[in-house]
């Protein structure tokens, strides 16, 4: 299944996309795509729905498309999780899994325009692989385990400011965390329609211009094991989204270094995924 979100900010319903590619609206059947759904079966409910889902009503193609998971209550993200970009970033290829949080505030929908913050000039792009966590997992014996915890995955944008992230001192977490530094979307594919996500190509271009090309085989550390080893440190909920890191081609590793200005077009795309098309506006 594809879950998607529909609406104006703050007032998203939750719904569908079909094989057909159809926006179909289940806010008659589901109250929202959040974490109490995910926690208590809901994605085993919707699949019950799935031969009906085509007699519920249309969204029209107009309407927004919202992140397709709600704010969740945690975006963890993964630094440097492929090898090729740690060394375009001179950064050592990390013994074990860089973490940071990144704010809820950033998560918006997959079109939804990046924002640049006041006095930035180095906003950068990085696709990512979004792992959505299916219910709560806490202390996990095993990567293996960790594929019952995994609701689907969705591509995600982790917009970063280089200077406010690596300048300004202390973690990265100012860098990461400025309103809609994170797109999500268009659909949560859950984990049943992704035959493997060690396994998805993913691309980013500016302008036209292809600026990313990885492969989720290139992580350090694939998504099964991220969720075993985050599950030691803190419980993640159901609902919570792990952005994986980015494979090579962020604009800090351009050189000279290109960054990101008022009026560039942004795409990216993941196997299975689909795409975002992002428009930067200076704030
Ligand atoms: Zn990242």
């Amino acid at each position: 299944m594809k879950l998607i979100r529909f609406g104006e900010r703050g007032a998203e319903k939750p719904g569908v996309l079909t094989d057909k590619g159809h926006r179909k609206d289940c806010s008659a059947l589901f109250a929202d795509w959040n974490r109490d759904f995910f926690q208590h079966g809901g994605l085993e409910r919707l699949h019950a729905w799935k031969a009906k889902l085509d007699e519920l009503p249309e969204v029209p193609s107009a309407v927004r498309w919202g992140a397709p998971v709600v704010r969740p209550g945690k975006v963890i993200g993964i630094g440097l999780n492929y090898s090729d970009h740690a060394a375009e970033s001179g950064m050592p290829i990390p013994a074990e899994p860089i973490v940071f949080l990144k704010g809820t505030n950033t998560v918006c929908g997959p079109n939804d325009p990046v924002l640049i913050p006041r006095g930035s000039q180095k906003t950068d792009w990085e696709v990512e692989l979004g792992v959505v966590i299916g219910r709560d997992a806490r202390y996990l014996t095993s990567a293996a385990e960790a594929k019952n915890f995994i609701a689907g995955y969705c591509i995600s944008h982790d917009v970063s400011e280089r200077a406010f992230q690596l300048e300004r001192g202390g973690q990265w977490t100012k860098g990461k965390s400025a309103d809609n530094f994170n797109p999500l979307g268009p659909w949560l594919a859950t984990a049943d329609e992704v035959a493997d996500p060690r396994n998805l190509n993913l691309t980013l271009e500016v302008n036209g211009h292809r600026k990313q090309t990885g492969n989720t085989s290139k992580m350090v550390f694939d998504v099964f094991f991220l969720v075993h080893y985050l599950s030691q440190f803190m419980t993640l909920e159901a609902g919570d989204v792990i952005i994986t890191g980015t494979p090579p081609g962020v604009g800090l590793g351009q050189k000279p270094p290109q960054y990101l200005r008022a009026g560039d077009i942004v795409t990216l795309s993941i196997d299975s995924l689909g795409s975002q098309r992002s428009e930067c506006v200076q704030v």
